[in-house]
């Protein structure tokens, strides 16, 4: 069998030399990933029509000339976390093989499936659409910007905090991340740009319009949307507040500005770009500490499990480090404890009814939600875990 290291140098020998000294560990473990044939089964199947319409719309704007091609882009991003493309290849992760479709698979192709394989990670975090690290990898490679395979870990890590995070542990986080980017613009004379603690400021003062709604302050945004310090202090005084369930949003929108300013030059998401990765394993050492305090260290907490996900999901549910690691053979077994018992003895909720999802912690289904709410409130005075009511939350369930 071939391998993809074997196929890279084969079909594309000018980025043999590149990727060497770029990407030199990930390079090299393309010698462990074996080529298998393509089967019309790997076609995925969880096309989303309405998806491939606003797609085709897009394009056809694009192609008319009515939207620029970075408005397309991001447009793109916006419409459907689960955006599928035409599938080019596929990758098993723990068997380190991979297939494509095309005899000559495109290098953009063979790179993706062999980072899926080499970073052990799913789309939502690799994918370039979504700002995954493999947009750090084609920065990279198109001299664009410079990253590592740690920033790109880092990256990764820190985008799935964010997916997974409880939302009443969000603004914590929002806060955390931005002191780190005003602080170290402030420290390179780049200017008080903000003064407070959101990126709802840093998104403001560069001129980009959140993708979020308000539970307050909207028309006063609006009102003065040229005046940002203005702004700021409203933000600061808490006249301007957005929905607590936009957070999360608001946090990966701009991430993926970070990723489109190095793409396109804006010279705001470039400096508070290169904030960001200045300061990524301390963002992410801080971070994991507000999830879990019983978590030092999240790369050393990852080597326990076969998947990084794995150890992002407990670090997300704040379970205790070692109780995490004591059952790594079997998760749900904790899932079992923390999130299926207790909702189940507590509440009219069957395990059946919760969903444990990819880029959301548990999902409750839309048909019990109204049947929880109403049991709330003829029991005002329930005593819930913790975890429990930071999943309700999660769900739009006030408690
Ligand atoms: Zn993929």
């Amino acid at each position: 069998m071939k391998t993809v290291r074997q196929l890279i140098e084969e079909l594309y020998p000018d980025y043999k030399e590149k990727l060497e000294e770029m990407f030199p560990n990930m390079y090299k473990f393309a010698r462990q990933v074996e080529i298998i044939p393509w089967e019309e089964t790997f076609q995925k199947t969880d096309k989303n029509p309405e998806i491939f319409q606003q797609i085709e719309f897009l394009q056809m704007l694009l192609e008319n000339g009515m939207i620029s091609e970075e408005e397309y882009r991001k447009s793109l991003k916006y419409i459907h976390p689960g955006y599928a493309s035409i599938t080019k290849g596929i990758s098993f992760i723990k068997d380190k093989k991979v297939a494509f479709r095309d005899k000559i698979p495109p290098i953009t192709a063979i790179l993706h499936e062999l980072g899926h394989i080499y970073f052990k990670e799913d789309d939502y975090v690799w994918n370039s659409v979504y700002g995954g690290g493999e947009s750090l990898l084609h920065l990279t490679l198109t001299q664009k910007a410079s990253f590592t395979e740690k920033d790109i870990k880092n990256h990764m890590r820190f985008m799935r905090l964010i997916l997974l995070a409880p939302i009443s542990k969000l603004k914590e986080i929002d806060q955390q991340l931005t002191k780190y980017i005003r602080h170290h613009m402030e420290s390179k004379n780049l200017g008080s740009l903000s003064v407070n603690n959101s990126v709802l400021s840093l998104i403001l003062a560069a001129g980009t319009l959140p993708g979020v709604e308000f539970e307050e302050g909207e028309d006063l945004l609006y009102e003065h949307i040229y005046d940002k310090r203005k702004i700021d202090l409203l933000i600061k005084k808490g006249k301007i507040v957005i929905k607590s369930s936009y957070y999360r949003q608001m946090l990966i929108q701009f991430l993926l500005e970070i990723i489109d300013g190095y793409q396109y030059q804006d010279p705001f998401y470039q400096n508070y770009g290169n904030a960001y990765f200045y300061h990524l394993s301390d963002i992410v050492k801080t971070t994991t500490k507000i999830l879990n305090p019983s978590i030092q260290n999240i790369e050393e907490f990852e080597k326990e499990f076969e998947l990084p996900f794995i150890a992002h999901y407990f670090t997300a549910l704040g379970i205790n480090k070692n109780e995490a690691i004591s059952k790594k053979d079997n998760p749900l077994e904790i899932i079992e404890k923390y999130i299926f018992t207790p909702f189940s003895n507590l509440l009219p909720v069957d395990r059946y009814e919760l969903i444990i999802g990819s880029n959301k912690l548990i999902i409750i289904k839309s048909e019990v939600t109204e049947r929880l709410k109403d049991y709330l409130n003829k029991n005002p005075n329930i005593q819930l875990p913790q975890i429990i009511k930071d999943i309700l939350e999660d769900n739009n369930i006030k408690v």
